[in-house]
């Protein structure tokens, strides 16, 4: 597999068109670039699922190993273990991929019940897990994928902690985020077609889609803004809350695919029932700038996780591409 072997690469073109960009994509997920497995398309939609948790650097924009494969173990431990999706052709050798292996075998050895979500897992297990498919993805996926990209759009070392995606294709890949994750799956699904037999493909589609779980517990977050933070009111209307308190993703869920405490605000059920899956008007946008400036200060460990990667014009920069990407207003 080209690219395979490779351990390091620098980005080779800073200034690229979005046509040349376009060009690499529709490569990339056409069957001209070949593929054994289906790591290409996670690691994609890894990157994607990871956009807005990215660090800006002298030289771009800069994401851990750690938290593109969390996200790629994640996914791949529903598309295996829920849903029994065969993610490789089969050769001679095995008609597994090795990351399907790593969960098959997690789940025998340690008599892990397959309906778990991979949060549930115990952090240990967790670990060990994101670890191995770490391992496996920089040995097979990191070089392979960057050149299948012409070297246009990360640097990379294997030796490092992470990846530096080039400004311009970050950029790029916010601007396009839902139809890059379309494309991406619709490819995705074409490759499952082939090695996989009629009654796992079913809603296959949808599988891929929900392989990023929505989380549906987020009693933390709405205890941390209560208690440490004594938010009291509905963040859109301004009434007093009372015992039925709704943790809201400002920006909503299913363009960001993330949870993280910067995103979250409370709200009465009337107003987060009625602003469903669109984006507030832009007004609240300085109200919840100012409400992170003031978490920002905490010490609690969790907040200070999900804050590490926080930048002040976050919010506005996911409003703006959520606006983008086909996002309606909520017009209190
Ligand atoms: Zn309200």
């Amino acid at each position: 597999m080209a690219g395979y072997d490779k351990t390091s690469g620098n980005i080779k073109e800073y200034l690229v068109s979005e046509d040349k960009i376009w060009s690499l994509f529709n490569y990339v997920f056409s069957d001209s670039c070949r593929k054994r497995n289906t790591y290409k398309f996670g690691l994609i939609k890894s990157l994607l699922d990871n956009a807005f948790n990215g660090r800006q650097t002298d030289k771009g924009v800069y994401y851990t190993y750690e938290e593109i494969f969390a996200k790629f173990a994640e996914n791949y431990w529903n598309l295996v273990v829920k849903y029994d999706l065969r993610q490789m052709r089969p050769d001679g050798k095995s008609v597994y991929s090795r990351i399907e292996t790593i969960f098959k075998d997690a789940v025998a050895n340690n008599a892990i019940v397959s309906v778990l979500e991979f949060q549930s897992l115990d952090d240990l297990q967790k670990k060990s897990l994101i670890k191995q498919v770490s391992k496996e993805c920089k040995r097979y996926v990191i070089g392979a994928l960057y050149e299948d990209f012409d070297g246009l759009i990360y640097e990379f070392s294997l030796s490092d902690e992470g990846l530096t995606l080039s400004p311009v294709f970050s950029d790029f890949m916010l601007k396009y985020k839902s139809e890059l994750e379309r494309l991406n799956y619709y490819s995705w699904a074409r490759f499952l077609e082939q090695v996989n037999d009629e009654n796992a493909l079913v809603r296959v589609i949808e599988k891929l889609e929900l392989a990023t779980p929505r989380r549906e517990d987020l009693s933390v977050y709405r205890e941390i803004l209560r208690k440490e933070f004594e938010e009291d009111t509905c963040f859109y209307c301004g009434r007093k809350l009372n015992n039925k308190i709704h943790v809201d993703h400002f920006i909503p869920w299913s363009f960001v695919k993330d949870d993280k405490i910067w995103n979250f605000v409370l709200a009465c059920p009337s107003c987060n029932s009625k602003k469903n899956n669109r984006i507030p008007t832009k007004d609240y946008i300085i109200k919840i700038e100012s409400r992170n400036k003031h978490i920002k200060t905490s010490h609690d460990i969790i907040i200070e996780t999900e804050m590490e990667n926080y930048s002040d014009d976050v919010i506005e920069r996911m409003w703006n591409y959520a606006k983008l990407s086909g996002m309606k207003e909520y017009v209190m």
